[in-house]
C-alpha cells in the first residue's frame, strides 16, 4: 500500500488505519509509521497546522477530535485538581487546612470548599503554582472542594483498549519530533543577541505543538497515563533518539543526535557514553571536585601552596577541601548526566532553554499522574545540579528562579515523594553539594582578627550571586524538604552531610566585616550589608529553624548532640583559622556568626525540649571564653554605633545595627547571641565575665573613684553613653528569659506588649513587628487564632476614626491599662528597638498612663519587673550579681553619682539600682556558707569580704587608693589624709586597693587557663601577649593617692535618696514609722515612681534580708535624720492623698466624658459637614447681611476694606466646577446595587439626566425650538456649580496675584495657566473670581414692600417691567470695570463645562441656547443647595448648612446677562399666564411648529426666567406675584398629571362628582378643577391613548380626596423649595423651619406668602388655599388644555410623557456596595471589558454608574485619553470615582488631576489592604463610604483631599 497522500480525507485514513491495527499483523503499525514519516518529517515546519491536524485525526481514529476528547475525559480517574497557574494568578491559602505551608488552592476549589472561619488569605501568585485540592499529603481532606472530595475513582469504568490505541502509537513520534526540534534549534553562546533571537524563534515555532500536548494533559487521567508511559519508556527513547531510526533519514538523524551531544558537552556535562572515560580521570585526580575548587581564584590557589608547605595545623583551605571531598559521595552530582527516556531529555532542554513557560506548564499539567510525578521528580533531582549551574549563568535569573520554584514546590512539598528521592537519588547530598558549589564561586579571604595569618574564607557579599539573591530557589527547596520529618532525620543521621553543611555555614561566618573608620569619613558606603543579612537569614538560619523543629522531642536527643558536636568542631576550626587567641581586634565587627547561632539554638532546644544536661553539651572553659568574645563584641559595637562612634562609616553601619535587631532577624541573630552570652556567663568566672564586659565597652577608665582619669579609648563625649550601654547590657543579660525559661506564650505576650507600648499599632504592623518564628510548624504562626487571643488579652481595639481635615485613621490596638500597670517592661523595649526614640516614646506613654490614672505625677523611672522563673540549668548566670568586681563597680558608681562626678547620668543610676535590686532578688542559696568560707585571698585588696550583695551592701569602705592625674581635685585635698594620724591604718588592709578591671580580667584568665590542664599549647601565646597589656603602673602621669570615703553602698543609697528628692533627710525607714502596715513592706507594691521609689524599694528589700542590714540602715538614718519621725504627718498625708486622688479620679472621668463628646462632635463635623475644614478662619460675607450702610469687603491680598464699586470691583474667590451629580439622581430612594454577576445590570434610563434628555428631545420634535429651550432646564449633567470659601479680594489685586503665581518657580499642584489658584487666605482651591454687585441702598428703601396692592395691579406692574427691558438699555452696556469682570466670569462659567452640555438648540450657539444655559446655572445651584440641605427645607435656616453661599452674587451676574437677551414679547410667557388670548391656534402655521403648551412647561424654569429677567433690584411683591401666578399653572399641571393616573371608571366618577360643586362657584376646590380638566382633556382623546398603552402602569391604589391632596402637595413641593431658596437668597429672608415633614408644604406656602391673610396660622393648609386666580379659573384652564388638545394629533404617542410630569427625585447616591470585598473582586478581576473584550490588567469600576473600565490600558485609549479619564468626562463631567479592583483602593479624578482617596473596605482589624497584599477578607466600612458620597455630593473633593497629581489622561 502506498503512502497515503497528505491531501486525502484524514478521518477516513485514520479510521482505516485503526481498523488495520485491530488485525494485529503489524501492517497497521507499518502504515502508520510511513504516514508519520511524512507528516512529522523534520524537514517540514515543526508545528505545521496540517501536521497537527493529522495527529489529532489519527489519535481520534476517525472520530471528531472534540468527541474523542469528550470520550477520554469520561475515564478521568484523577481526584486531584492540579490546575496549573502562572504568575499573577489569584489563588488562596488556608493555614487551617494546609499541612504544608506551601499549600495553595485555585479560586474555584477554594470557593467550593468549606473555609468559613479559617485562617486563610488570598494572594497573587508570584512564581506560579498549582492547585492542591484533593492532595491529602499537602492539605487536610476537610478542605477539599466537593468536586475533589469524592474518591469516585472506583465508579469509573476502565479504559477500553482500542480507545487509546492510536494515541499510544502516535505520541512517541510526536514527542520525538519535539525533541528533534529542540536539538536543532539550540546554539550555545547565549550572550549573542542574534542567537538569543534564534532561541526565541525556536520556542515560538514549537508553541502549537506544545499546546497540543498541553491539551492532551487536560483530557484527564487516561490520556495522562499514556503520555507518562511514552515519556518514561527507555526502549522507545532508545529506538527513536539514538539515530538508527528513520529509513532514508539517517544522515539527518545522526546530525541531530550529534547536536544533542554537543549541547551536553557545552553545558560542562559528560554524556553517558563518556562516563567511563571520565571516571578514570576522576580517580587520577583524586576527586572531581578539585576542578571545581580550583576554579575559584583566591582560595583555590592558596590551597595548593598550603599543600606544598605541608603545614598541617593551619591549612584551612586544605582541610576544607578534604572535608568537601569526603562529603561528596558521588562525583557525578555536579557534572554527569545520562538520559534514558524522553522525559529526561525534555527536561534537559527545558533547562537549557531556561524554562520556557509553555514547557513548564505542560510538564506540570502532567503531575496529577502519580507515576509521572515520581518519574518527573527523580528526573528533576537528576538534573538539579545542572539546573542550578544554568541559573547562575542566566541573565534572566529572576524569571528563571520563579519557574524553577514553580516546579520544585510541587515536587518537594510532598513528604512521601521527598523522602523517596532523598533515599533513592541522594537529594540531600545533591542539594548540599550544589549549595557549596555555588558559594565556592564567590569566596574571599577573611580579614577578621589576624589579617595576615587568617586562613578562613568567606563569601563576598558584593558578588552578584549574593547581591541578587540568585541562590534562593535552591535554599527554598532545601528548607522545603527539611520541613519533612523523615528527610530531616536522614540529614541529621548522616555525619558526612552534617560536616559538609557546617562547612557551608562557616563560609558565612564573619562575612561582611566592618572596620571602624577613625580619621576620615568613608569614601564609599558599601551597600553589601543587606545581601549579607539576607544570606545569613535564608541560607543559614532558615534551614536551622527547619532542623530545630525536628529536635523537639526526647527521642531526637542524639541528633541534637551530634549537631552540637559538629558546631563546636566547626567553631574550633574557625577560631584556629582566624588565628584567634583571646582578645578580639579592636574596631572590627561582623554581625555574622551563624556557627555561634547554630550552636546556641541547638543548646537551647536541647535544654528546653529534650531536658539534656547543659554541661554535657558545653566545651571547656577556654572555648567558652572564646565563644563569648564575638557576640559580646557585637553588643559593645551596638552601643558604640548608638554613641556615634561609627559615624565615619556612614549610614550603612546604622542600617546593620537596625537590621540586627529588626523583627525578621532578631530571632536568628541577636536572641541567639544574647542567649550564648548568658550561657557563657552562667559557666565562666563572674569576675572575668563582668570585667570583660566593661573592657569591651571601653569604659574601664571611667570606673575609678577619682573625679578625673586618663583619657581612655572613647572620647569623653562617648564615655557616658558607653557606660550606659554597658550597664544596660548587663541588666538585659540578667533580665532576659527568652531562652531561659519563658514559654512560647509568655514570649509572644512580652513581644506584643513591648511593641504596643512603643506606639499604638495596626494589626498588620504588629504582625510584622512580632519576631516571626521562622518555623511555620512551631505553633506560633502569626495571624493564627493563637495570636488573636493573645492580642485581645493585652490590647484594646480603637476603631477607625476620621480626623479633622478628612484624613482617615485605621483601626489601632492600644495596650490595656493593666499592661501598663503590670507588664510594661522597658528591658524588652530596649531589646527590640531600632531607634532610641522608641524607648523614649514608650516611657512617655507610660508617664501619660501614670498621670492619667493618678498613680504617679512626676517623671517616672523605668519600672522594675519581676522575671519569669529561671530554668535551673542557667542558675549560674546570677553569680554575676554576686561578684566582687560588679560590687566594686556599683560602689564606685554610687559614690561618683553622689559626688556629682562628670559623665554620670540618671540612666546610669537607674541601671545601677536595677542591678542591686536584681542581686537582692536573686541571692545565692548558700549565702551563709559562703560568708564563712571567706578566704584571705578574697579580702586582700580590702574592698569586700564576700561576694554576696546582701552583705556587701552594708560593708563600709573607709579609704580607697586611687590613681589620679596630678591636677585632680583630690590631689589638693588629700595630702591631709595621708599625713593624718591613722596613716598606718590607711596603709594597712583597711584601704581598698587600686582596682584595675583589666588586670582583674587578666588574672582570672590565667587562673582559668592554668586550671585547664589541656591548654598548654596556648599558654605561650598568652604570655607573649602579656606585654601588650597596659599594666596599671605604666602610666607615668598618674599618681596614687588615698581617698577617704567612709561609705557603704547603703549609706550612699540613702544619700542619693536625699539628693533625688531634693530634701535633706528625706528618707526614713518605713518599718519604723508604720509598723502595723505590713502592706507597705511589700516592695513590689511600689513599682511606679521615680528614683526615690526605687531607692526605698531597695532599702526595704535589703532590710528584709538580714537584721544587720536593717540595723545599718537605721543607724545611717539616725545619724542624718532628726530623731522624731514625721509619722503623723505621713499618715495624714496619706489620708489626704486618698481624698485627693478620689477627687482627681472624678475630674478625670468627667474630662474623659467631655473629650469623648467633643471627639464625637468633631467626627460628625468632619465626616458629615459639607464645609471646608478651615471654616473657622473664614469670614461672613458682608453682602448677605442687610445693613443700612454700604457693604464693606476686605481684600485678602492687600488687606484694605471698602465697598465694591463699578471702577474697582471686589470679587469672591470661587471654584467653578462642572457637575453631573444631580443627573445621577433616581426616583427610588434606595441606591442602586453594584452588579456582581452577569444577571444583574444597571439601566441608566431612570436617572434624572436621561429623563430630561428624553423630554427635551421629545419637545424639540414637535415644537418651536426657541420655545422648547425655555420650557426646561439643563445642566443636570455637566452643569456648572459655583462655590466659595467666602473670602473676597480686589479683582485687580487678584490679577497681580495670578501674575506672581505664574512667575513662581515652585511647582504648583494646580495649573495657573488654567486660572487655578488657592485662596491667599485659606488655601482652598479656586479658579475664578465672582464680582460683587454694588448695592444701591437708596433704591432698596424706595421699594419697601407694601401689601395693599391687588394681584391685578401687581401683574400689571410686572408686565410693565418686563416690557421695559426690551426698550431701555441696561447699565451693563456702558462699559465699566465691573461689567467687564461680569462678562469675564460668565465666560469662565461657560468654559467650565464641555460644549455638549451647553448646546441643546438646533442652531448651535443661538442666543436661546445661551439664555437656557444661564438660567439653568441658577437653577442647578439652587437645587444643589437643596440637596446639601438634605432634600427639603424642614430645617430652615438652622439646617445643616451654614455654608457661605455666593448665590446672591451669582444671581446678579446671571440676571445682568439675561437681561441682555431681548425676549420677544410675543413669546413672553407672562401674558399667556395672566390673560386669555384670542389667537389660540395661531401656532399651527404651515412650516412653523407651535409653541410648547404651558401645561408641558417646567414651572421652576419659568420662575427662573421671570425672576432673572426682571430689573434689579427685584421687588419682593413682584416676586410673590410671579410665584402666585406660576402656582396656578403648577396646580393645573398636577391635576392633569393625576388625571392620567386614574383608570377610566375613576376618571368618570371624579368628572361627575364635582359637577355639583361647580354650582357652588368654588373655583378653588381641587375636585372642581379636576373635573373640569378631565372633561377638557377628554376632548382631545388623550385618555384613550393612555388607556390602551399604559394600562399596566396604572396603580391599583384607590384615589381618595385625601390621597389626591397629599399627591398634589408632593407634586408642588419641589417648586416651593426652589422658590423658597430663591427668595431666601434674593431678599436675604431667613428661612423658616418646621418639626415634621408634613408641615413643610404649609410652612413654605406661608413663607412665599401664597396663603390668604385671613388664614389662621394653626389651620391645616390645603393646597388649593394657595390658588389665587387673576381671571376666572375655568376659563384660563380651558385655554391651557386647548393648547394641548389642538396639537395632539402630531404627537399622540408622547402626550402622556409630556403631560404627566414627576418633579420628585431622591437624593443622589453612589452605588450600593456589597458587604464583602471578595464579591466584587471575584466578579470583576477577571471580567472582560465590553470595549476591547479583554480582561484588563488594571480593572476599575465607576462607583457612580457601575461602568467597568480598563485603567491605564492602551486597549481602550481614544485620542490619547485612557478609558478611565474618558469615562470621568462622560459620566461626571470631569469628576470620576473609581474603585481599582486589584488594589481595593478608590481614586478620584477631578479634571486634569487625580488623587488616591483611600479604601472603603477594611479588614477585620479596621485596616486598609492596599494592593491586596495581605489578602485577608475585607468588609465595607459604611462610615467611610458615606464620607466619600458626601464629598461627591458636596463637590468638596478638591478641598478635602490633599495629594493631587496630574494624570496626563493616562488613567
Ligand atoms: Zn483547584
Ligand atoms: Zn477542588
Ligand atoms: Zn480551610
Ligand atoms: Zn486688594
Ligand atoms: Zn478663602
Ligand atoms: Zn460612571
Ligand atoms: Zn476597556
Ligand atoms: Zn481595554
Amino acid at each position: 500500500m502506498a503512502v497515503p497522500s497528505l491531501r486525502r480525507d484524514k478521518p477516513g485514513v485514520a479510521a482505516s488505519l485503526k481498523a488495520e491495527f485491530s488485525r494485529s499483523d503489524g501492517r497497521g503499525s507499518q502504515l502508520l509509521s510511513e504516514l508519520l514519516d511524512n507528516v512529522l518529517n523534520p524537514k517540514r515546519p515543526v508545528a505545521e497546522a496540517e501536521g497537527l491536524e493529522w495527529c489529532k485525526c489519527l489519535m481520534a481514529g476517525g472520530e471528531r477530535f472534540e468527541d474523542f476528547c469528550q470520550t477520554v475525559r469520561a475515564y478521568d480517574h484523577a481526584t486531584l485538581c492540579g490546575l496549573v497557574w502562572t504568575a499573577n494568578f489569584v489563588a488562596y491559602r488556608c493555614r487551617t487546612c494546609g499541612i504544608s505551608p506551601c499549600m495553595s488552592l485555585c479560586a474555584e476549589c477554594f470557593n467550593a470548599g468549606e473555609h468559613t472561619g479559617h485562617d486563610f488569605n488570598m494572594f497573587r501568585s508570584q512564581a506560579g503554582g498549582a492547585c492542591d485540592c484533593g492532595d491529602s499529603s499537602v492539605m487536610r481532606d476537610s478542605g477539599f472542594c466537593k468536586r475533589h472530595r469524592s474518591t469516585s475513582g472506583s465508579s469509573i469504568p476502565s479504559v477500553p483498549s482500542d480507545l487509546m490505541m492510536m494515541s499510544e502509537h502516535i505520541l512517541p513520534r510526536v514527542i520525538f519530533r519535539l525533541v528533534q526540534h529542540l536539538r536543532d534549534g539550540y546554539s550555545e553562546s547565549v550572550s549573542d543577541p542574534a542567537t538569543e533571537r534564534d532561541i526565541q524563534r525556536t520556542l515560538q515555532q514549537m508553541e502549537p505543538l506544545v499546546s497540543l500536548l498541553e491539551d492532551l494533559t487536560k483530557m484527564g487521567g487516561a490520556m495522562r497515563s499514556i503520555l507518562t508511559r511514552v515519556l518514561g519508556n527507555h526502549q522507545i527513547y532508545k529506538d527513536l533518539s539514538s539515530g538508527d531510526f528513520c529509513t532514508g533519514e539517517k544522515t539527518y538523524a545522526k546530525k541531530n543526535y550529534d547536536k544533542y551531544l554537543t549541547a551536553l558537552k557545552g553545558s560542562g556535562l559528560v554524556s553517558s557514553e563518556e562516563r567511563s572515560a571520565s571516571s578514570v580521570l576522576d580517580h587520577m585526580a583524586g576527586a572531581s571536585n578539585v576542578t571545581i575548587l580550583g576554579a575559584t581564584a583566591g582560595a583555590g590557589q592558596r590551597e595548593s601552596s598550603d599543600e606544598e608547605e605541608q603545614d598541617g595545623s593551619q591549612g584551612i583551605g586544605k582541610r576544607k577541601r578534604v572535608k568537601f571531598c569526603n562529603g561528596t559521595k558521588d562525583p557525578s552530582i555536579v557534572d554527569i548526566l545520562k538520559h534514558k527516556c524522553f522525559l529526561e531529555e525534555i527536561l534537559f532542554w527545558t533547562v537549557k532553554y531556561e524554562f520556557p513557560q509553555k514547557m513548564v506548564t505542560f510538564l506540570l499539567n502532567m503531575l496529577p499522574d502519580q507515576d509521572y510525578k515520581i518519574a518527573f521528580t527523580k528526573t528533576f533531582v537528576q538534573h538539579y545540579a545542572f539546573i542550578m549551574k544554568t541559573l547562575i549563568k542566566s541573565h534572566e535569573s529572576d524569571t528563571m528562579s520563579n519557574r524553577i520554584v514553580h516546579i520544585s514546590v510541587q515536587l518537594f512539598s510532598n513528604e512521601e515523594l521527598a523522602r523517596q528521592v532523598t533515599e533513592e537519588c541522594q537529594l540531600l547530598e545533591i542539594m548540599v553539594t550544589v549549595l557549596l558549589y555555588m558559594m565556592e564561586n564567590c569566596l574571599v579571604k577573611s580579614e577578621l582578627q589576624d589579617e595576615e595569618n587568617n586562613f578562613h574564607v568567606v563569601v563576598n557579599c558584593g558578588e552578584p550571586l549574593l547581591k541578587n539573591n540568585t541562590y534562593w530557589p535552591l535554599v527554598s527547596d532545601f528548607i522545603n524538604i527539611l520541613s519533612h520529618q523523615s528527610v530531616a532525620k536522614r540529614f541529621l543521621e548522616d555525619q558526612g552531610l552534617l560536616q559538609m553543611w557546617m562547612n557551608f555555614v562557616s563560609l558565612f561566618q564573619g562575612m561582611n566585616l566592618n572596620k571602624r573608620e577613625l580619621n576620615e569619613h568613608v569614601e564609599f558606603e558599601s551597600q553589601t550589608y543587606y545581601a549579607a543579612f539576607a544570606a545569613e537569614l535564608e541560607a543559614c538560619a532558615q534551614p536551622m529553624w527547619a532542623l530545630l523543629t525536628h529536635c523537639k522531642i526526647k527521642d531526637m536527643e542524639e541528633y541534637t548532640r551530634t549537631v552540637v558536636r559538629y558546631c563546636l568542631d566547626a567553631l574550633q576550626d574557625w577560631f584556629d583559622a582566624i588565628n584567634f587567641i583571646d582578645e578580639p581586634s579592636p574596631n572590627q565587627v561582623t554581625f555574622h556568626l551563624p556557627l555561634h547561632r547554630y550552636y546556641a539554638m541547638f543548646l537551647s532546644k536541647a535544654v528546653r525540649c529534650q531536658q539534656l544536661d547543659l554541661d554535657s553539651l558545653l566545651p571547656d572553659q577556654e572555648m567558652l571564653m572564646k565563644l563569648m568574645v564575638h557576640p559580646l563584641q557585637i553588643q559593645a559595637c551596638l552601643s558604640e554605633i548608638h554613641s556615634n562612634m561609627w559615624v565615619r562609616n556612614g549610614l550603612q553601619i546604622k542600617g546593620q545595627a537596625m537590621t540586627y535587631v529588626q523583627s525578621h532577624f532578631c530571632n536568628s541573630m541577636i536572641d541567639p547571641d544574647i542567649f550564648l552570652l548568658q550561657v557563657c556567663a552562667s559557666r565562666l568566672d563572674p569576675d572575668y565575665f563582668v570585667s570583660s564586659v566593661f573592657e569591651r565597652f571601653k569604659v574601664v577608665d571611667l570606673l575609678t573613684m577619682a573625679s578625673q582619669h586618663q583619657d581612655g579609648a572613647p572620647d569623653p563625649e562617648h564615655e557616658k553613653s558607653m557606660l550606659e550601654g554597658a550597664l544596660t547590657f548587663l541588666v538585659l543579660l540578667l533580665s532576659l528569659r527568652i531562652h531561659l525559661g519563658m514559654t512560647d506564650d509568655e514570649i509572644l505576650r512580652a513581644e506584643m506588649v513591648a511593641q504596643l507600648c512603643m506606639s499604638d499599632r495596626t494589626h498588620s504592623t504588629l504582625l510584622d513587628l512580632i519576631p516571626e518564628n521562622p518555623n511555620p510548624k512551631s505553633g506560633i504562626i502569626p495571624g493564627s487564632y493563637y495570636f488573636e487571643n493573645m492580642l485581645s488579652a493585652v490590647a484594646d481595639f480603637k476603631a477607625p476614626v476620621f480626623e479633622p481635615g478628612g484624613s482617615m485613621q485605621q483601626g489601632m490596638y492600644t495596650p490595656k491599662a493593666d499592661v501598663w500597670n503590670i507588664e510594661f517592661d522597658p528591658i524588652m523595649v530596649i531589646l527590640r528597638t531600632v531607634y532610641r526614640r522608641d524607648v523614649q516614646s514608650a516611657m512617655d506613654r507610660y508617664m501619660g498612663f501614670l498621670k492619667q490614672t493618678g498613680k504617679f505625677d512626676g517623671n517616672p523611672w523605668p519600672p522594675y519587673r519581676e522575671r519569669a522563673l529561671l530554668n535551673p540549668s542557667y542558675k549560674g548566670l546570677m553569680r554575676i550579681l554576686h561578684c566582687k568586681t560588679l560590687h566594686i563597680v556599683l560602689f564606685t558608681l554610687l559614690y561618683k553619682i553622689s559626688m556629682d562626678h562628670q559623665n554620670m547620668s540618671e540612666h546610669i543610676l537607674c541601671m545601677v539600682l536595677n542591678l542591686i535590686e536584681l542581686g537582692l532578688d536573686n541571692l545565692p542559696e548558700e549565702s551563709v556558707e559562703e560568708e564563712e568560707m571567706l578566704g584571705e585571698e578574697h579580702c586582700s585588696d580590702s574592698w569586700f569580704n564576700g561576694t554576696n550583695i546582701a552583705t556587701n551592701l552594708h560593708h563600709i569602705i573607709n579609704h580607697v587608693r586611687v590613681r589620679v592625674p596630678e591636677t585632680a581635685p583630690e590631689m589638693i585635698r588629700e595630702p591631709l589624709a595621708s599625713t593624718s594620724s591613722d596613716t598606718t591604718c590607711v596603709q594597712s588592709s583597711n584601704t581598698a586597693q587600686v582596682f584595675s578591671l583589666v588586670a582583674e580580667r587578666r588574672r582570672k584568665f590565667q587562673e582559668i587557663i592554668n586550671r585547664n590542664g589541656s591548654s598548654t599549647i596556648h599558654t605561650p601565646d598568652v604570655r607573649a601577649k602579656t606585654s601588650k597589656w597596659t599594666a596599671p603602673n605604666s602610666t607615668p602621669q598618674l599618681t596614687t593617692t588615698i581617698l577617704e570615703v567612709r561609705e557603704s553602698m547603703l549609706s550612699l543609697l540613702i544619700k542619693l535618696h536625699h539628693k533625688l528628692s531634693g530634701k535633706q533627710n528625706s528618707y526614713y525607714p518605713c518599718w519604723l514609722e508604720d509598723s502595723e502596715s505590713t502592706s507597705r513592706l511589700d516592695p513590689m507594691q511600689q513599682i511606679h515612681g521615680d528614683g526615690t521609689t526605687a531607692v526605698e524599694r531597695i532599702l526595704i528589700k535589703t532590710a528584709a534580708q538580714s537584721r544587720q542590714n536593717k540595723f545599718s540602715i537605721e543607724e545611717i538614718c539616725r545619724k542624718v535624720t532628726p530623731p522624731i519621725p514625721p509619722k503623723k504627718n505621713v499618715s495624714d498625708k496619706k489620708a489626704l492623698d486618698k481624698e485627693e486622688r478620689r477627687q482627681k479620679a472624678r475630674e478625670r472621668q468627667q474630662k474623659l466624658l467631655a473629650e469623648f463628646a467633643s471627639r464625637q462632635k468633631s467626627f460628625m463635623e468632619t465626616a458629615m459637614d459639607i464645609e471646608s475644614p478651615d471654616s473657622d478662619v473664614a469670614m461672613d460675607i458682608g453682602s448677605s447681611e442687610k445693613q443700612d450702610s454700604e457693604t464693606v469687603y476686605d481684600c485678602v491680598i492687600c488687606g484694605q476694606s471698602g465697598p465694591s464699586t463699578e471702577e474697582r470691583p471686589t470679587g469672591l474667590v470661587v471654584l467653578l466646577q462642572a457637575s453631573s451629580v444631580l443627573g445621577h439622581r433616581r426616583r427610588s430612594t434606595e441606591p442602586k446595587k453594584l452588579p456582581t454577576s452577569d444577571e444583574e445590570k444597571i439601566y441608566p434610563e431612570d436617572t434624572c439626566g436621561t429623563a430630561h434628555d428624553v423630554r427635551i428631545t421629545d419637545l424639540q420634535r414637535y415644537f418651536k425650538d426657541s420655545s422648547c429651550l425655555q420650557s426646561v432646564s439643563i445642566g443636570w449633567e455637566g452643569g456648572v456649580y459655583v462655590q466659595t470659601c467666602g473670602h473676597t479680594l480686589h479683582i485687580d489685586c487678584h490679577k497681580s496675584y495670578m501674575e506672581s503665581l505664574r512667575n513662581d518657580q515652585v511647582l504648583q499642584s494646580f495649573s495657573v495657566d488654567k486660572g487655578e489658584f488657592t485662596c491667599p487666605l485659606c488655601r482652598q482651591f479656586a479658579n475664578s473670581v465672582l464680582p460683587c454687585y454694588p448695592e444701591k441702598n437708596e433704591e432698596k428703601c424706595l421699594w419697601l414692600p407694601c401689601n395693599n396692592k391687588t394681584l391685578h395691579v401687581l401683574i400689571k406692574e410686572v408686565e410693565e417691567q418686563q416690557e421695559q427691558l426690551g426698550m431701555f438699555p441696561v447699565s451693563i452696556s456702558s462699559v465699566t470695570n465691573l461689567s467687564k469682570e461680569m462678562e469675564s466670569v460668565m465666560k469662565d462659567i461657560r468654559s467650565t463645562t464641555q460644549k455638549k452640555y451647553i448646546d441643546y438648540g438646533k442652531i448651535p450657539g443661538s442666543p436661546d441656547n445661551d439664555f437656557l444655559f444661564m438660567y439653568s446655572v441658577a437653577r442647578l445651584n439652587l437645587e444643589l443647595e437643596l440637596v446639601h440641605r438634605g432634600g427639603n427645607l424642614c430645617l430652615g435656616g438652622a439646617g445643616a448648612t451654614t455654608k457661605r453661599s455666593c448665590l446672591n452674587q451669582l444671581l446678579h451676574v446671571l440676571a445682568i446677562h439675561m437681561r441682555l437677551f431681548r425676549i420677544d414679547s410675543a413669546y413672553n410667557p407672562w401674558a399667556r399666564l395672566t390673560r386669555l388670548t384670542q389667537v389660540v391656534d395661531s401656532g399651527i402655521c404651515d412650516d412653523e411648529k407651535p409653541d410648547v403648551p404651558l401645561l408641558y412647561r417646567d414651572v421652576p424654569s419659568l420662575l427662573m426666567i421671570l425672576a432673572l429677567t426682571m430689573p434689579q433690584e427685584l421687588h419682593k411683591e413682584h416676586f410673590t406675584c410671579i410665584v402666585k401666578v406660576l402656582y396656578n399653572l403648577l396646580y393645573a399641571q398636577a391635576i392633569a398629571t393625576f388625571s392620567f393616573r386614574f383608570n377610566e371608571e375613576e376618571r368618570e366618577v371624579w368628572k361627575n362628582s364635582a359637577k355639583l360643586q361647580i354650582m357652588d362657584n368654588s373655583e378653588k376646590s381641587s375636585e372642581v378643577l379636576l373635573s373640569h380638566i378631565i372633561s377638557e382633556l377628554s376632548k382631545g382623546n388623550l385618555y384613550c391613548a393612555s388607556n390602551t398603552d399604559q394600562k399596566s402602569m396604572i396603580t391599583t391604589t384607590i384615589w381618595s380626596p385625601q390621597s389626591l391632596e397629599y399627591s398634589i402637595q408632593q407634586f408642588c413641593l419641589p417648586f416651593f423649595r426652589t422658590a423658597g431658596l430663591l427668595q431666601h437668597h434674593l431678599f436675604s429672608d431667613d428661612l423658616p423651619c418646621c418639626q415634621q415633614t408634613e408641615e413643610e408644604f404649609g410652612m413654605l406656602a406661608r413663607y412665599l406668602r401664597l396663603l390668604p391673610t385671613s388664614l389662621n396660622s394653626n389651620d391645616e393648609v390645603k393646597s388649593f388655599f394657595c390658588l389665587d386666580w387673576p381671571l376666572p379659573a375655568l376659563d384660563i384652564v380651558s385655554q391651557w388644555c386647548l393648547e394641548v388638545t389642538t396639537s395632539t394629533e402630531s404627537h399622540s404617542k408622547q402626550v402622556m410623557n409630556l403631560l404627566v410630569q414627576d418633579p420628585q427625585w431622591s437624593l443622589p447616591r453612589l452605588l450600593r456596595l456589597p458587604e464583602n470585598y471578595n464579591t466584587i473582586f471575584q466578579y470583576y478581576h477577571r471580567k472582560a471589558c465590553v470595549h476591547c473584550s479583554k480582561v484588563p490588567k488594571d480593572p476599575a469600576l465607576c462607583l457612580v454608574c457601575g461602568t467597568f473600565v480598563c485603567l491605564k490600558g492602551q486597549c481602550c485609549k481614544q485620542q490619547s485619553y485612557c478609558e478611565c479619564v474618558l469615562h470621568s468626562q462622560n459620566c461626571g463631567a470631569g469628576t470620576g470615582i473609581f474603585l481599582l479592583i486589584n488594589a481595593s483602593v478608590i481614586i478620584v479624578i477631578r479634571g486634569h488631576r487625580f488623587c488616591v482617596w483611600g479604601s472603603v473596605y477594611l479588614d477585620a482589624h479596621g485596616e486598609e489592604d492596599r494592593d491586596l497584599r495581605r489578602g485577608k477578607p475585607l468588609y465595607l466600612c459604611n462610615e467611610r463610604y458615606k464620607v466619600l458620597e458626601q464629598q461627591w455630593v458636596t463637590h468638596t473633593f478638591d478641598h478635602i483631599n490633599k495629594r493631587w497629581g496630574p494624570h496626563y489622561n493616562g488613567l
